[in-house]
């Protein structure tokens, strides 16, 4: 019966209100989370169970997810289901506090960690890619990433203009399941904004959901209206179809230099990503199939050219930065020799937050009304009145999102501060305030818990970049720590061999064990980040550490 109504592949619909229909709540946040992951407001391709980021999935097969449901809906609180790569593959036997889930997936001994050996297996249906939180179950939808990509192009303003980014143009690809959060952070950061993608459906989905102001499928018509918004210092934002290396060339021969240049393409999967230049989708998805060797070599080829084109905007003066998708890399094996003099946004923007244990922190309302959500905003600023860039961010969201499934939030927030929104949080669940309980998680790309020297970890200070105890100690802290479920992941969003990581999430259902999980889990899990940065040297973690009593 709940499968018919509630998980009848391919729709997938989490049900909401107060009323359980596992044994608990730990299982039915579980339950409700991943049935979230799924849905079609939510999931890119529910069908194939893809969330985002290229073929990251909740499941591995129709089958797989089916039973992942049975056994959420019967488990107790002294079992923890174990989850690998997508296949529910045992049970066993823990206590209240532990993880109710136990999840790894796409994970490969170093040595045969490539998309090559991951595809053969892939195919022989004996794993899944998991990215970062599809194969978690703590996708949000897109707005999981806005406030991140937010504030990196703020930075990227207060560092190199002036903390203005009105008539400034900011040119990207990709407009998928997380670049698809680029238009809505650039013009709430002020800018103008025209991102191009190949797939004109990923921009009608913008459209939908309101990240995007407008789509077109003419180069002529999107240059026109960006450089009028640029001039009139209008902050809209352009979706046009086609492909980036193209919409690159063109305005290198327009001489048109965008200030800021990114780009979000699936670039960290060669072959089921990033889509090679001339071909249309139709052509790539059948060459895809018939000739992965060859359609690898064109992708490799098409990046290549594409961060050329990137270069040599660079030269002229555009503020230039890799996105997190592993381009520089692709375009190196493509023959892109100077792919690396493009800098990471980690070290860049984002390491200073990372230092005092801030990142994506994020919550869902179980109850499915927004309202919850209105109630979690408004007790955040009367906790924190002093943290005026967070309450204005919160403004900002409130008036632009667009919820998709499961009403939801993210907000980054740092030491300590993770640990009082949780019990308070957990308050509002025991007093009633809100109509079910509420799910906290976070992203993987976080200060303590990846290790990716590509991204998150790129040009640490003592050039521990590729060191992966951390997210490994991060994993466990947060097991130890009592988080409702737990992951550890390999590849994210960067691909097989150049990450790996962890994620975790924990429910607020009112109780006392809640309070006493969410107190340990949102001290440990930031504390990772610190500790993380001090090691390295970082003298602002150092500073943190003291300031909150770490051991360090
Ligand atoms: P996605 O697969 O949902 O979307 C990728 C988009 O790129 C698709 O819409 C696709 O049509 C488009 N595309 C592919 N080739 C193209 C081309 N040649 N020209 C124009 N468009 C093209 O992926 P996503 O979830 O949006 O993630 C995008 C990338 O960013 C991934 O590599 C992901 O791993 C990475 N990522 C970065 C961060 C971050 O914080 N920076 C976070 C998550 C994911």
């Amino acid at each position: 019966e709940f499968i018919q109504k509630y998980a009848n592949h391919p729709t997938y619909i989490p049900p909401r209100g107060p009323q359980l229909h596992a044994r608990n709540w730990q299982a039915e946040a579980a339950l409700r989370m991943f049935l979230n992951n799924l849905t079609d407001e939510v999931a890119e391709d529910p069908k194939r169970l893809v969330v985002y980021g290229g073929i990251g999935q909740a499941a591995r097969t129709p089958e797989d997810a089916r039973k992942i449901i049975e056994v959420l809906l019967t488990l107790e609180e002294d079992e923890s289901l174990l989850v690998q790569s997508g296949k529910p593959v045992g049970k066993v036997r823990t206590h209240p506090e532990a993880p109710r889930v136990l999840i790894a997936n796409s994970n490969l001994v170093p040595h045969w960690a490539t998309w090559e050996h991951f595809n053969e297996l892939r195919e022989r249906g004996l794993m899944m890619y998991g990215q970062m939180t599809a194969g978690s179950w703590i996708y949000i939808g897109t707005q999981g990433i806005l406030q991140g990509t937010y504030e990196t192009f703020a930075a990227c303003g207060r560092i190199h203009f002036n903390g203005d980014l009105r008539h400034k143009l900011l040119v990207t690809g990709g407009l998928g399941g997380m670049g698809g959060a680029q238009p809505l952070a650039a013009t709430i950061a002020g800018a103008t904004f025209l991102g191009v993608d190949v797939d004109p459906e990923r921009i009608k989905k913008r459209l939908e959901t309101r990240y995007i102001d407008r789509m077109t499928y003419n180069y002529e018509e999107a240059k026109k209206w960006v450089l009028e918004a640029k001039e009139q210092g209008e902050a809209i934002s352009v979706g046009l179809v086609g492909d980036i290396g193209d919409v690159l060339e063109r305005l290198l021969k327009d001489n048109i230099t965008p200030d800021i240049l990114t780009d979000q393409t699936s670039a960290h999967d060669p072959i089921n990503g990033y889509v090679p230049n001339g071909l249309s989708l139709e052509e790539a998805a059948l060459l895809r199939l018939s000739d992965p060797a060859a359609y690898k070599v064109q992708a490799l080829q098409s990046m290549a050219r594409h961060v050329g084109f990137m270069l040599e905007l660079q030269r002229r003066g555009s503020r230039t930065f890799d996105y997190g998708n592993n381009l520089r890399e692709f375009a190196k094996q493509g023959g892109e020799a100077d792919a690396f003099n493009i800098p990471g946004f980690v070290p860049e923007y984002v390491r200073p937050l990372f230092c005092e244990g801030k990142g994506p922190f994020r919550w869902a309302a179980l109850s499915g009304d927004p309202e919850d959500i209105r109630v979690t905003d408004e007790a955040l600023k009367e906790l924190f009145p002093e943290n005026t860039h967070m309450i204005n961010w919160l403004e900002q969201a409130e008036e632009k999102v667009a919820f998709q499934g499961l009403p939801c939030r993210i907000c980054w927030l740092g030491m300590g501060e993770r640990e009082k929104a949780g019990l308070l949080f957990n308050q509002l669940v025991r007093e009633g305030k809100v109509k079910a309980p509420i799910v906290i998680g976070r992203d993987h790309l976080d200060c303590g818990s990846v290790a990716s020297p590509y991204r998150e970890t790129e040009g640490m200070k003592d050039g521990s970049d590729a060191v992966s105890d951390w997210p490994l100690l991060n994993l466990m802290a947060n097991t130890a720590g009592g988080a409702t479920w737990v992951s550890f992941h390999h590849g994210g969003g960067v691909g097989m061999g150049y990450s790996q990581h962890a994620g975790m999430v924990v429910v607020a259902d009112g109780t006392d064990r809640a309070d006493r999980c969410l107190q340990r889990v949102l001290y440990n899990d930031p504390a990772m980040g610190i500790y993380r940065h001090a090691d390295a040297g970082y003298e602002t973690a150092q500073e943190n550490a003291r300031k909150f009593g770490l051991t360090l």
